[in-house]
């Protein structure tokens, strides 16, 4: 019988270390007797037998776009899959941090298919193609509560076992392969096992946990891109052609900049706030910047409640002062702050600035980006990189970069790979390839990879990239000029 039951009373070795603490020894921890103790504290956790929740083939851990795209198409392709996701609904940021935009354009034309046209296709009413398709990079957005049901049915459809609330919390590494990871259940300890893991957490979690290293922020301060709480206001009056709103519009950015300055406001991003106060935009406001680690639970916690209050107070000024947003309210927030960057585990290939700015073709290309090296201000301003178009950080119109499947794949596990916004990236080559459009191309592109290794008995390094290449295209991806 196991003994992971929450009712199970057991002995765990309490130390500090660093030592004068005077806490090691035997301690049995309750919630009666947990002694406080510093951060250097630990304790060791005895041996135990866990029971196996469920076996795949390919295992995904993280259901952001990145990780369903990996799921769905690693299951089209004959393999029994299992995705486990933290969070209740699947989407990561794109419906849980309100990230309702897609492209696929390089401004002249469509360069992304593939899983992400499927998703545009069976996204049905959820999904609108934008006016200004194909000239922007923008090309659709969606309703990102409907977004939900439609990649649950799709996994569904396409035989994917799903199973959300549950975090993957360390992994199982025998050797130089990963057998899988532990999660914590309402009824105790668990492990997942897969034959392939594919880590999509977008923070690198189970592939930190099995040792692989990985980068962390820019290079001369250690700070990833800023976040930005997304909000759903509605009750604006747009302000059309009228000079007035516009007018008071201004007068008021003003005071918002004018009382920031003296801390007495918080911080936004000031582009962005021109065009929706003068506007009178009704939908989600990408503007309530903040600025932290992306793997600080508890600082996470204060990020997320403080951006809260801020919108709310945002809320206040304008319905006080803009007749315009008099009757506007705030209908929806994400479900935490939006995060942008976090862990970069080093790949076999490290995407950078010069291979995106000069649209670099690759030999094991799995698809096409475009999107320009569009970093957030660290330090939470609210200032990005692509408000002022700064030179040397765009692609021309008609150009785009391959995006490799090395940037996924790694040397030490070679049964363990990374889709997403934790891919093998620099600091700068992470602020195009971050883009959801560009994650799903990694994800289908590893995915499909992880079956064909399965069906030959090989490893994902060793899958003959020709041949995935051809069965990408059949899928619909778009795949030209493929350097050899
Ligand atoms: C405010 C904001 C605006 C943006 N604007 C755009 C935009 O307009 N268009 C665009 O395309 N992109 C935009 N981006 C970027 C884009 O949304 C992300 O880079 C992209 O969604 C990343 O996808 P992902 O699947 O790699 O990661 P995520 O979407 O973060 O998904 C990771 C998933 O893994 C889960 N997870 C994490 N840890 C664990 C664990 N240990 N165990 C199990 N599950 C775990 C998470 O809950 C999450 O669901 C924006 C990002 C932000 C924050």
């Amino acid at each position: 019988m196991s003994d992971n039951t929450s009712s199970s009373r057991r002995e765990f070795l309490l130390t500090a270390a660093g030592g004068g603490l005077g806490l090691s020894g035997l301690a049995a921890v309750g919630a009666a007797d947990t002694p406080t103790v510093g951060s250097k504290a630990h304790i060791v956790v005895p041996q135990r037998q866990v029971p196996v929740l469920a076996e795949a083939d390919v295992l995904v851990c993280g259901g952001g776009t990145a990780g369903i795209s990996a799921a769905y198409c690693a299951a089209r392709h004959g393999a029994k899959v299992v995705l486990v996701e933290r969070w209740p609904s699947l989407g990561g940021m794109a419906t849980g941090a309100l990230v309702n935009i897609w492209h696929t354009s390089d401004r002249t034309k469509q360069v992304i298919f593939g899983f992400v046209q499927e998703a545009i296709d069976r996204g049905g009413k959820f999904v609108r193609r934008l006016p200004s398709y194909p000239t922007a990079y923008e090309t659709h957005d969606f309703d990102c509560e409907g977004m939900k049901v439609v990649f649950d049915r799709m996994l569904r459809d396409a035989g994917v076992r799903v199973f959300c609330d549950l975090k993957a919390i360390e992994s199982i590494v025998e050797g130089n392969r990963i057998r899988g990871v532990l999660v914590d259940t309402k009824t105790g300890r668990k492990a997942l096992l897969g034959r392939i893991v594919i880590d999509a957490t977008g923070d690198g979690d189970v592939a930190a946990n099995a040792g692989l290293p990985f980068d962390y922020g820019r290079l001369e301060d250690g700070r990833v891109q800023g976040m930005t709480m997304m909000f759903d206001l509605r009750g604006a009056v747009p302000s059309g052609g009228n000079q007035a709103p516009r007018e008071a519009a201004r007068r008021v950015l003003q005071t918002m900049r004018e009382l920031r300055d003296r801390g007495q406001f918080p911080q936004f991003n000031d582009r962005h706030a021109q065009h929706y106060l003068a506007s009178g935009s009704n939908g989600l406001y990408n503007l309530c910047p903040a600025s932290g680690s992306a793997l600080d639970e508890e600082e996470l916690t204060r990020l997320s409640a403080d951006a809260r209050a801020h919108v709310y107070q945002y809320l206040d000024l304008w319905r006080k002062e803009l007749p315009h947003f008099a009757q506007a309210e705030i209908v929806q927030m994400g479900h935490g702050i939006g995060i942008r960057e976090s862990r970069r585990v080093r790949g076999i290939k490290t995407l950078d600035t010069q291979m995106v700015i000069s649209a670099a073709k690759q030999p094991d290309a799995i698809g096409h980006g475009f999107w320009m090296i569009d970093i957030h201000d660290p330090t939470g301003t609210g200032y990005t990189t692509h408000s002022d178009h700064k030179p040397g950080m765009w692609l021309k119109p008609g150009e785009s970069y391959h995006i490799p499947l090395g940037i996924c794949l790694n040397r030490q596990i070679p049964n363990l790979a990374v889709v997403g916004r934790c891919a093998s990236t620099t600091h700068e080559g992470l602020a195009s390839v971050r883009l959801q459009s560009h994650c799903m191309v990694m994800g289908q592109g590893v995915g499909t990879c992880a079956a064909m290794a399965l069906a030959s008995g090989i490893d994902l390094a060793q899958v003959d990239v020709g041949k995935l290449q051809a069965t990408l295209r059949k899928d619909g991806v778009y795949l030209e000029e493929v350097a050899v």
